[in-house]
């Protein structure tokens, strides 16, 4: 995220209402799961997903951590049900390979989130479009933001381990900034 745009947000933190729809909405999920373990996939499958890009650190795993039982059950599962996927990392490629080996997906280390050609070049990985393509990740102004400009529906997860470095920490807080005006706009949908 650009030095320009984490000024404009904190200069007008003030008035989150005002740039609610103007701004923010380029970072609002689709959608928002507590955690990447309890998505609904096969109602996902169900209506046309075919390929799910996914995040690793604090989505998947905490960060850093190898691949566990779940994980490696989940993408089993995926496997299974008929889901190509793809783990999209800024982190480097020791650290996103071991994970892939692991759980079996095809990876892209060092990705450049929120850049969109990660986003294009997993979908051409599993053949898919933006439209049969789900991504799930737990940071706005990185996987959540790129995917929006892909076109690419969005699950937000809650990040797997609250304890973060302090760089993360500052973008929690303006995440909280968006999230806010993100749920107001969910309860103005829901009072319709
Ligand atoms: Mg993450």
């Amino acid at each position: 995220m650009s030095n320009a745009l984490i000024n404009y947000i904190i200069i007008r933190q003030g008035r989150p209402v005002f740039l609610g729809e103007k701004l923010f909405k380029v970072f609002y999920p689709t959608i928002e799961i507590a955690s990447a373990y309890d998505i609904p996939y096969e109602k996902y499958f169900e209506s046309g997903k075919r390929g799910i890009i996914y995040d690793i650190d604090n989505t998947l795993v905490m960060h850093g951590a190898p691949a566990d039982e779940r994980s490696i059950e989940l993408f089993k599962k995926l496997k299974e049900l008929g889901f190509k996927t793809v783990l999209l990392s800024n982190n480097k490629e020791p650290r996103v390979k071991s994970f892939a080996d692991d759980v079996g997906s095809m990876y892209l280390h060092k990705a450049g989130k929120p850049l969109l050609k990660g986003y294009k070049r997993a979908m051409e990985m599993m053949d898919t479009d933006p439209s049969s393509t789900l991504f799930v990740g737990d940071q706005l102004f990185t996987d959540v933001w790129g995917a929006n400009r892909a076109g690419i529906e969005t699950v937000l997860t809650s990040p797997i381990d609250p304890r973060e470095e302090i760089q993360i920490v500052l973008k929690r807080k303006l995440e909280k900034i968006v999230l806010k005006s993100y749920h107001k706009k969910n309860r103005q949908k829901q009072d319709l």
